[in-house]
């Protein structure tokens, strides 16, 4: 029996749309089967998305494709209850044309994106939610869907985080991920006039503002980290979690990003914006929610499936990540078309790509993070501590003036950490981050 199709791609997301695009653009016959009513409806990025990966099949990308606004600026700081300390980051780079960074909705930009792969040639199936694999040995055939098989020589596997196809099979055999391969994302999109945006966020028309905070204002031991981005007419905002710090703690997700939203900092911006979408959603956590391989008998997994999402806390990519190992999927699936052979060595090819473009090293010299990133320190004590030094230092009160290391010793001292945990955490953030 032949196969119906070249290519099987699962997941209309950034990695499977990329894909989708390559091969119908390469001329593989491909089916992109999307479990939403349309590419897009169940995505939820924070998102800034840094889309160069996408010039080399979509040259006009940031022309054509709805994005929101192009980001000029980023804010990084600490927050505790009622104290901000923030730094900003501007780069004229960002202001020129091709701009680099741009806030995304992904219900607008993963619709155009499948769309651009209709018009490539690809078979774009909206409301297939794939059951499984076709597992034949140890070979995938394709895929199931309500009972009937779809056959392929290859599958690119790219249904996103928590990726119920591989669970339990010989590519994850884990029958649910580890607290540490995942984080939750909580996001709202509020509604703000663009003027109200652009005057608040003193940004100019098409420009947008991106922050991340580091928030040590949650009850102790919640460990999250919360994100705002401007679009055009809407604000996204939320927080990253550590899942396993919200065990037994009786703390909800959505009680958190209430507080988040009505901090002082946050909220005077806010004042008036309206709530239109409300969402959570499992985050990759890179490394450690790796598969145990990349690519077998037929088959490849890509983007968050992968565990490919970077965060350090200033930045989060994997929107970058998904289109990029996307196309090294669709590169090795069009070589093993034209070789007719699909088997792992084969596709090999698809790891070695992976390490060439940089995918593979950006996680595993990374391995570590996760662990810096989550110190309970940096939430419980550090925004304390930074923001207390800045209000000593700031805050006019009579009393003698001392010198700023003086102050500085003296906060830590107040603050009960330690001056070596202070050192061994510093230097830990600056080796693995
Ligand atoms: C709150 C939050 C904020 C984020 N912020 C940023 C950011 O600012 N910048 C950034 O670069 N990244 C950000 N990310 C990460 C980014 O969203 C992901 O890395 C990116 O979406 C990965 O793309 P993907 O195509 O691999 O997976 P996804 O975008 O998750 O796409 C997977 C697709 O597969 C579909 N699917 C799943 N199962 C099936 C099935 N069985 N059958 C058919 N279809 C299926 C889904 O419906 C979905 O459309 C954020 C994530 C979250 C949750």
């Amino acid at each position: 029996m032949t196969d119906e199709f070249d290519v099987i791609v699962v997941g209309a997301g950034l990695a499977g749309c990329a894909a989708a695009i390559r091969l119908a653009k390469g001329g593989a016959n491909v089916l992109l089967a999307e479990r939403g009513s349309e590419p897009g409806a169940k995505n939820l990025s924070g998102g800034v998305f840094w889309g160069h990966d996408l010039d080399s099949i979509l040259p006009n990308w940031w022309h054509e494709m709805p994005l929101e606004r192009h980001i000029v600026r980023k804010r990084f700081g600490f927050l505790t209850a009622d104290r901000a300390l923030s730094i900003d980051f501007e780069d004229g780079d960002w202001r020129k044309e091709p701009y680099v960074g741009h806030s995304v909705l992904r219900a607008r930009t993963d619709a155009w994106l499948a769309h651009q792969a209709e018009a490539a040639g690809a078979t774009v199936v909206p409301s297939v939610p794939v059951d499984r694999l076709n597992w034949e040995g140890n070979r995938v055939h394709g895929v199931v869907q309500g009972g009937e098989t779809m056959t392929a020589p290859v599958t690119i596997i790219a249904d996103g985080a928590n990726s119920r196809l591989t669970l339990g099979t010989p590519i994850r055999p884990e029958s649910h991920l580890p607290p540490e391969a995942t984080e939750l994302g909580i996001k709202e999109v509020l509604r703000l006039d663009p003027a109200l945006i652009e005057d608040r966020f003193q940004v100019g028309p098409g420009e947008g503002h991106a922050e991340e905070w580091v928030t040590g204002m949650f009850p102790p031991g919640v460990l999250a980290g919360g994100f705002l981005y401007t679009n055009r007419d809407t604000v996204s905002l939320g927080l990253i979690v550590n899942i396993a710090s919200l065990y037994d703690r009786g703390v909800y997700s959505t009680d958190l990003v209430e507080q988040f939203k009505l901090h002082p900092t946050i909220a005077s911006r806010l004042k008036g914006a309206e709530l239109v979408e409300y969402g959570a959603k499992l985050l990759s956590t890179g490394w450690a929610s790796r598969p145990a391989a990349f690519h077998g008998d037929g088959w490849m997994i890509a983007g968050d499936a992968a565990g490919f999402v970077f965060s350090n806390g200033l930045v989060i990519q994997g929107m970058n990540y998904a289109v990029r190992s996307g196309l090294a999927a669709a590169e090795t699936a069009l070589e093993a078309k034209s070789g007719g052979n699909a088997s792992a060595a084969r596709l090999a090819a698809y790891d070695h790509r992976l390490e060439t473009s940089g995918v593979l090293g950006d996680f595993r010299d990374f391995e570590r993070l996760d662990r810096v990133k989550w110190n309970p320190r940096i939430y419980a004590e550090y925004p304390k501590l930074v923001t207390e030094l800045f209000h000593a230092m700031m805050t006019e009160t009579g009393a003698p003036k001392q010198k700023m290391w003086k102050l500085a010793m003296e906060t830590r001292k107040s603050s009960g950490v330690s001056m070596t945990r202070l050192i061994r955490d510093g230097v830990e953030v600056l080796w693995n981050a």
